[in-house]
């Protein structure tokens, strides 16, 4: 029988419209937007300044901070200004304008398909290499990947989990570059193993991507200690927890990190940009972003630089849509609503889905009818309903001792709610809350 979590979970439709459309190189737009905080931690900090010329691959901004990522131009061109740009939820952000003026890059990159198989580096240099390229991790969460690398003292790491399970409903982008990428996302595996000092990978993929799960299979052969595995298709089993459960059968505590149970997460585009990084000197400035949805003429898996405003990769798919109602930056499950067209993909874009009029609208919300469905299909084993009456009575002690800050905001409560109240929208405000207290009592 095919593994998957225990706990709770839903089935939402998978609508893969794009899933067979082969990766295509977005062409370069005149002007790029790369913010200077697109990675989980602090900012990085810029290093041009406007009039600068650059070229791709180069440096404009360095993470100081222990948690933070280097951020590289994405294009050649020169510096038009440093701005405060609004991101895809509206927030203002500090931002690298470029003036697109060609397509120059580094020297040091190696721009030939040659695939590379060098494995020479030590284990401190396949950090550091990871960390000077800026890659993060690409699922959508962009912590930087080289500090998921530096195991704390007193833990230690004994299995690498490649996610390609790709579960939210739409997105493929992960699915084509397994197929396109296969041989390299093996190599990326196999220099993660070597950076975290295990000898086991397992690369999880759900069984609605038999050809990828076949095609990842037949390489697993050439590297040795990769096991690919399928799992049966269960929404949200791309969630780090939820997937070392599936495959390792260990479950991660309440508040700790997977490396709790040894175990490391790494989504299968940041294995490919791994890849990139140490066998081709590639900083990440580029990524493959899906952009779909029902209406849209033509569903697509763009390759596309950082920075690209998401006006391009829609017109490239056919142009907006007359019924548009929602534009969502990522799925339709744990994606944000985005406030314009001009915001920029960034390294944690993984898609854009644009919803018609006819599904974007929420229901009116009805009275909770103790019906159990939110409990029964929540991953973590929380009491949705009961969070989100504690939330609206502003109990925020209670709401913590009722594990509020497990929640992974999967959605899936909300989704299965049959009177439609918005349990999400309560408990990321109480998620909010409730960090705030916490963060306050560390002070004291
Ligand atoms: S959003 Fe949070 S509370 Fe709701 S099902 Fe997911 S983990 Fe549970
Ligand atoms: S699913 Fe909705 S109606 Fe049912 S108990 Fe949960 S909040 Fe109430």
């Amino acid at each position: 029988m095919l593994k998957t979590f225990r706990m709770g979970g839903i089935h939402p439709p998978e609508n893969k419209i794009s899933e067979k459309q082969e990766i295509e190189v977005l062409a370069i737009p005149p002007k790029v937007f790369i913010p200077l905080s697109q990675h989980l931690g602090a900012p990085a900090k810029a290093v041009v300044a406007k009039g600068d010329t650059v070229k791709t691959g180069q440096l404009i901004a360095k993470g100081e901070a222990f948690i933070s990522a280097n951020i590289h131009s994405s294009v050649s061109g020169k510096v038009a200004r440093i701005d405060e740009i609004a991101d895809t939820g509206g927030y203002k952000r500090p931002t690298v304008v470029i003036d697109v003026e060609g397509d120059e890059w580094l020297e040091s990159i190696d721009r030939s398909e040659a695939i590379v198989r060098d494995f020479s580096l030590s284990q401190k240099e396949i950090i550091a290499k990871i960390s000077e390229m800026g890659i993060v991790g690409l699922g959508g969460a962009t912590f930087p990947s080289h500090v998921k690398l530096m195991v704390p003292d007193g833990k230690k790491a004994e299995v690498l989990i490649i996610n390609g399970v790709e579960c939210e409903p739409y997105l493929t982008s992960d699915h084509r570059l397994m197929m396109e990428k296969g041989e390299q996302i093996m190599i990326g595996a196999k220099i993660l193993m070597k950076g975290l000092g295990v000898n086991r990978a397992f690369i999880g993929i759900e069984n609605n991507k038999p050809d990828a799960i076949e095609y990842l299979s037949g390489l697993a052969g050439k590297y040795e200690g990769i096991e690919v595995q399928a799992l049966r298709v269960k929404y949200p089993q791309g969630a780090e927890k939820q997937l070392i459960k599936a495959m390792t059968g260990r479950e991660v505590p309440s508040g700790k990190l997977p490396i709790e149970v040894g175990a490391v997460v790494n989504n299968a585009g940041t294995a490919f940009a791994v890849y990139e990084a140490v066998q081709k000197n590639k900083p990440l400035f580029e990524r493959v972003v899906t952009l779909t949805g029902k209406s849209v003429k033509k569903p697509s898996n763009f390759l596309v630089r950082i920075g690209t405003p998401v006006s391009a990769l829609i017109e490239a798919s056919g142009g907006l849509p007359g019924d548009t109602g929602k534009i969502i930056g990522g799925g339709p499950m744990m994606g944000k609503a985005m406030t314009g067209l001009e915001v920029p993909v960034i390294k944690g874009t993984s898609g854009i889905l644009i919803m018609p009029q006819a599904e974007s609208l929420r229901e009116e919300p009805m009275n909770c009818i103790r019906c159990a469905k939110c409990i029964t299909a929540c991953p973590m084993g929380l009491e949705p309903w009961l969070i989100e009456k504690l939330v609206l009575v502003e109990d925020f002690e209670r709401a913590e001792k009722e594990r509020v800050m497990d929640c992974i905001e999967c959605g899936s409560c909300h989704y299965t709610c049959p009177a439609g109240r918005p349990l999400l929208d309560y408990i990321r405000v109480g998620k909010s809350r409730v960090g705030l207290m916490i963060r306050n009592r560390a002070k004291k």
